[in-house]
């Protein structure tokens, strides 16, 4: 009987297999993207609508009917759909998997996409004035309620997770203590790990909120101008090169402006939401109840709503990390990236997509313009921009009279250094801190020192897990692994021969006690992740740095990340040896933007900047290159290597990579799939290894890597999908695991 209703293949998360058919509810097949209740198994789950279907391969008598459908318009509309559908199918990753990043869990679980906002509570007057200690012998359960809210106002799923009832909450809201609130989810008050000391944000709002809008610069009127005048042809990407303190977020500002006006969306796609809470800040004084953020820090119920203000079109700017790129966007007008290069938008785990190049996807799909914008952009864009895919806009001087920062090398063969610190750069940082200026050094290495070594037994302590030394953290007086996170007691005495060890190389640390020493009534600063994973940290040390509490900062990769210091007029790169000579083929491209990015934090405003770069090898072509500050020539070089060595952007490249406690059985998985693939005998696809992963033993487990490589995306990716239907049932498949990464960025 069922047999002439419509078949509808649903999307389970399930491990391995991704869609199952199901015969449509006698109302009609439901639309693709909308959730449904489905019989699996035993259990019931909520699935996803991925497409309807004329026939089933199943017998008539084995397809079971949809029990519900769970919303009356999909959450996931048309253009998310087919872009998530062509995502899985690039990236080869099931399409379970891929839809469950595009909804919040909160609707994953099957609850109501009209369900109320959150309630939240405050404290009244009357309610801070109560004696919590009397209230505690009398009511146990209301006094831990009324304390909880006197700390700050709290939602209902907050007060929960406390073990504290609706009905407590009522019970004190009848005494008059405490009232509903109309409490913002968190996520509107402060982005990510920055929400507990939002500080150094409330100090760029202010700075930026006196309300006229600056002047455009005649570079950023050029790039505003060129959008706008090609904006009514719907889809276009663009590349804007503008060095650091160009004014790109003003450019953003005034293009999110011109949508908000026509009354269409923006995305606006940030690295990481809690290291610029500045650009958040003046996101909110200029569009304060627009907003809507997406990213890692906010609970369940936070993201829901958020999404859920975008998908009415009640949020029309859209601001997120990665994998907001999947918000939806019913009036979507403008893409943006920010920062475009950072790595932090290829997801490494999982589904690795990349939501650079998937917001460039949907945008041709929406029709809207994307914007994709950096001081140092990829080289994939560059080409791109090169053959004409993206055009070019180009902002190359910065807001203000001081001028791009004078770039120096320090040779380090001919200088002496102490921690990381040579003589001249220590020189520098005297004269600079004497005229009231403040430095930032560059150090990617957090710790006190890379390396425990014992001068008798001539070796260093290494990860019993991993391939890698053991960092000595002092103060912690602890010896850590920072791939597997192991961690030890700092032992100075050898083991072995009862000789002194010693700690080799510099960390942070090490450089932060050195600056002390050397400059004993400086305010150092430290931003490294052993002192930002501290609740609030991040915030509290940036806010130190912009108001002018901290002389000098010492950092990591932390410092690239789009600050605006303006008081700092030295930079110091302690170590650029470390990304010269290393085995990635993207290693140059790296070191070039992190120098120039860390760079870029010198000399903004009316303050001019001075760069010192130390290294070994100061003849460096790459470091020549970098000190005219042309990132353009720089990517010109290093594209005409690419091209050499045919790597990307002039191939296309798949990664498969395999993990087991023993090296044999990764190897034996990745022969399999090279015997596969050579069978199908794809001529334009080349095969490259299995070999070891740069790091070959993380975390007690041998890593190898299989490349697939070709001129031509097409038959790479054909190859791809031969391959993993015919890996199926492999019983290699069984002893590694295995997973496929397509465009890697790290080799
Ligand atoms: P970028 O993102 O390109 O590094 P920013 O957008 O942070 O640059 O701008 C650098 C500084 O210049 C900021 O302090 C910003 O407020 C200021 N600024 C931007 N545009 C203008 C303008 N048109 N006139 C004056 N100041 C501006
Ligand atoms: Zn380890």
């Amino acid at each position: 009987m069922g047999d002439d209703r419509p078949v509808v293949r649903v999307a389970v998360p399930v491990p391995l297999a991704d869609v199952f058919d199901y015969l449509a509810p006698a109302g009609g097949a439901p639309a693709p993207g909308t959730r449904v209740r489905v019989p699996f198994g035993r259990r019931e789950r909520v699935g996803i609508v991925v497409e309807h279907a004329a026939a089933s391969a199943l017998a008539p008598a084995k397809l079971k009917p949809i029990r519900e459908v769970l919303d009356p318009v999909a959450p996931l509309g048309p253009e998310l759909m087919q872009s998530l559908r062509w995502a899985a199918d690039y990236y080869h990753h099931p399409i379970g998997e891929v839809l469950s990043h595009a909804l919040p869990a909160v609707l994953r679980e099957g609850r109501s996409l009209d369900e109320p906002p959150e309630r939240a509570w405050r404290v009244t007057e009357k309610g801070r004035a109560q004696p919590l200690a009397e209230i505690e012998r009398r009511a146990r359960r209301q006094a831990q309620a009324l304390a909880a809210i006197r700390e700050r106002d709290a939602s209902e799923i907050e007060l929960a997770a406390l073990g504290i009832k609706r009905d407590v909450l009522e019970r004190l809201a009848d005494r008059g203590w405490i009232e509903p609130s109309e409490l913002e989810p968190r996520s509107q008050v402060a982005g990510g790990s920055a929400r507990a000391e939002p500080s150094a944000e409330h100090a760029a709002a202010s700075a930026a909120g006196d309300g006229a809008l600056p002047e455009l610069t005649p570079d950023q009127l050029a790039v505003v101008t060129a959008i706008r005048a090609e904006r009514a042809a719907g889809f276009r990407a663009y590349l804007l090169h503008g060095v650091t303190g160009s004014g790109k977020t003003e450019v953003y500002l005034r293009l999110i402006a011109d949508e908000l006006a026509a009354n269409r969306q923006t995305l606006l796609l940030v690295p990481e939401i809690g290291l610029t809470p500045q650009l958040v800040a003046r996101l909110r004084v200029r569009f304060g109840g627009e907003l809507a953020l997406l990213h890692s820090g906010l609970t369940e119920r936070e993201r829901f709503e958020a999404w859920r203000k975008a998908w009415r079109n009640e949020a029309r700017l859209v601001v997120g990390t990665r994998s907001a790129v999947f918000a939806p966007l019913p009036a979507a007008g403008l893409v943006i990236v920010d920062e475009e290069h950072d790595a932090s938008y290829k997801q490494q785990s999982g589904f690795r997509y990349s939501a650079r190049d998937l917001a460039v996807v949907r945008a041709r799909r929406l029709g809207v313009p994307v914007v994709l914008a950096s001081a140092t952009p990829s080289l994939e864009s560059f080409a791109n921009a090169e053959h004409g895919r993206y055009r070019k806009l180009e902002m190359p001087r910065r807001i203000g009279s001081a001028g791009v920062p004078r770039m120096k090398i320090i040779d380090l063969k001919q200088h002496a250094s102490r921690q990381a610190l040579s003589t001249p750069l220590v020189a520098a940082i005297g004269e600079h801190l004497k005229a009231g200026n403040q430095v930032l050094l560059f150090l990617n290495r957090r710790g006190f020192a890379p390396a425990l070594f014992c001068p008798e037994c001539k070796d260093a302590l290494q990860c019993a897990r991993c391939d890698a030394r053991l960092t000595v953290h002092a103060r912690a007086g602890a010896l850590r692994c920072h791939h597997c996170g192991a961690e030890r007691k700092l032992e100075w005495v050898c083991k072995a021969c009862g000789g002194e060890r010693i700690a080799v190389g510099a960390g942070t640390q090490r450089v932060d006690d050195e600056l002390a020493a050397l400059f004993p009534g400086a305010r150092i600063g430290r931003l490294d992740r052993d002192v930002t994973h501290r609740k609030g940290a991040l915030a509290a040390v940036l806010d130190e740095v912009v108001s002018g509490r901290t002389d000098i900062l010492i950092g990591t990769q932390m410092l690239t990340k789009g600050h605006d210091f303006p008081r700092v007029t030295l930079v110091g790169v302690l170590n650029a040896d470390q990304g010269l000579f290393g085995t990635d083929p993207r290693s140059h491209e790296r070191l070039a933007q992190t120098i120039l990015q860390v760079s870029g934090r010198a000399g903004r405003a009316d303050r001019p900047g001075e760069v010192l770069i130390q290294t070994h090898y100061p003849e460096h072509p790459l470091l020549r290159c970098l000190l005219s500050h042309d990132y353009a020539a720089f990517a010109s070089l290093e594209l005409a290597e690419r091209r050499e060595a045919s790597w990307p952007p002039y191939s296309h490249l798949a990664a498969w990579r395999a993990d087991a406690t023993e090296r044999e059985p990764a190897y034996a998985l990745l022969n399999k799939v090279r015997a596969i693939a050579g069978r199908v005998a794809a001529d334009n696809v080349a095969i490259l290894g299995p070999a070891p992963q740069p790091m070959e033993r993380k975390e007690g487990r041998y890593r190898a890597q299989l490349l697939f490589r070709s001129a031509q995306r097409a038959p790479l990716h054909e190859l791809l999908r031969v391959t993993l239907l015919d890996l199926r049932g492999a019983p290699e498949a069984r002893r590694a695991r295995l997973s496929l990464d397509v465009d890697p960025l790290e080799l």
